[in-house]
C-alpha cells in the first residue's frame, strides 16, 4: 500500500486506521461540542455533525469534566480502549475552550490514551498550535471540494469572522483554511485524514481530484463516505429527494482514488459519543448516571 513506515508505526493501535487494528483495539468518542461555525446542506442540526457520524443520531453532550470522567471510567473497563475522539455533535474546533479543556486534562491524567478530533477546517489554522500541544496525533478534516463553485451548492454559509459569509465566496475561505490547516498539520507531524461525503451529481466526480490533491500534501488516508439521505433526515438543497450513492457507486469512487491514496472502507460513521470497537456501541454502558455510580 501507500504507507510510509513512520505512517504505519503511529497507525497500528488505531482501530480507524487499521484495518487489522480495528478488530482488536477500541476507540470511543465524546461530545463535548454542540455550536458550528458554517453550515452544511446535508447537516440536521438536531443531529450529530454529519462529517463524521451517521444521521439521525443525538448524542449525550457532556462537559469537558463530565467528558474525561467518562473517559477514565471506559478506559478502566474497557482495556483496548486507545483513541479519544471529539467529533461532535457540532465543530468541535468552533467549541475551542469545551474541546481543548477536554484534552488538555486527558493529556495530563491520561497520557496513554490517543487523541484525535474531527473538523470542517474553518478554524482548523487557527487551532493547530493548541493541537500539537496535546497527546495529538490524527486530524480529521472534511473536504467535499476544492472549487469554490461546487462549494457554493454544498455550504449555504459560513461564521467568519463575525458576520455570516454566502455563496463562493464563503466556499472559497472555506477551502482555503482546509487546504492551509492540512498543509500546517503535516508540517507538524501530525497524522491527517481527509473525509469527504460522496453527493451524487454535485462532487461525484470532483473527488478523485480532492483525493490526489490531499494526498499531494500529505494527507495519509481518505474516507469517501455516501451521504445518507433519508425522509427523516430531511431535505438537500431544499428539495427532497437528494438521493446518496448506491454501494457500487461508492465502491467505483473509492477504486479510482485508490490508485493514488489510501483509501479507508470500514469507517462505521460512528456517532459523536461512541464507545468501544469499531461496529460495537457499548454506550449505554456508560452513561454520564452510570458513571457516577462507578465513582
Ligand atoms: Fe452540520 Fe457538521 Fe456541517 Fe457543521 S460541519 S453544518 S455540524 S454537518
Ligand atoms: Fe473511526 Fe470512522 Fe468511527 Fe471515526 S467515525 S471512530 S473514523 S470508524
Amino acid at each position: 500500500d501507500h504507507l510510509t513506515d513512520e505512517i504505519r508505526e503511529k497507525v497500528q493501535n488505531h482501530p480507524c486506521y487499521s484495518e487489522d487494528a480495528h478488530h482488536y483495539f477500541a476507540r470511543m468518542h465524546v461530545a463535548v461540542a454542540p455550536a458550528c461555525n458554517i453550515q452544511c446542506h446535508y447537516c440536521n442540526r438536531k443531529y450529530d455533525c454529519a462529517n463524521e457520524s451517521r444521521p439521525g443520531v443525538v448524542s449525550e453532550l457532556l462537559t469537558p469534566d463530565q467528558a474525561v470522567k467518562k473517559t477514565k471510567a471506559v478506559a478502566a473497563n474497557i482495556p483496548q480502549m486507545t483513541v479519544l475522539g471529539i467529533a461532535g455533535p457540532g465543530d468541535p474546533l468552533a467549541n475551542p475552550e469545551r474541546t481543548f479543556e477536554t484534552f488538555r486534562r486527558l493529556s495530563e491524567e491520561a497520557p496513554d490514551i490517543k487523541l484525535c478530533v474531527s473538523t470542517n477546517g474553518l478554524a482548523l489554522p487557527d487551532a493547530v498550535e493548541e493541537l500539537s500541544k496535546h497527546n495529538i496525533d490524527h486530524v480529521t478534516i472534511t473536504i467535499n471540494c476544492v472549487d469554490p463553485e461546487i462549494g457554493a451548492k454544498i455550504y449555504p454559509w459560513i461564521f467568519w469572522e463575525n458576520r455570516r459569509i454566502k455563496g463562493k465566496k464563503a466556499a472559497k475561505i472555506l477551502i482555503e483554511q482546509q487546504q492551509k490547516g492540512l498543509e500546517m498539520l503535516v508540517a507538524k507531524g501530525i497524522l491527517v485524514k481527509v473525509n469527504s461525503v460522496m453527493i451524487p451529481g454535485v462532487n461525484d466526480k470532483h473527488l478523485a481530484e480532492v483525493s490526489r490533491i490531499v494526498k499531494s500534501k500529505g494527507a495519509f488516508l481518505h474516507n469517501v463516505m455516501p451521504l445518507i439521505a433519508e425522509a427523516e433526515h430531511g431535505t438537500f438543497y431544499g428539495v427532497m429527494g437528494q438521493r446518496g450513492p448506491n454501494a457500487q457507486e461508492l465502491q467505483d469512487l473509492q477504486d479510482e482514488c485508490s490508485g493514488d491514496m489510501n483509501m479507508m472502507r470500514h469507517c462505521r460513521q460512528c456517532r459523536a459519543d461512541a464507545v468501544g470497537l469499531l461496529g460495537e456501541d457499548r454506550g449505554d454502558e456508560f452513561t454520564l448516571d452510570k458513571i457516577e455510580d462507578m465513582e
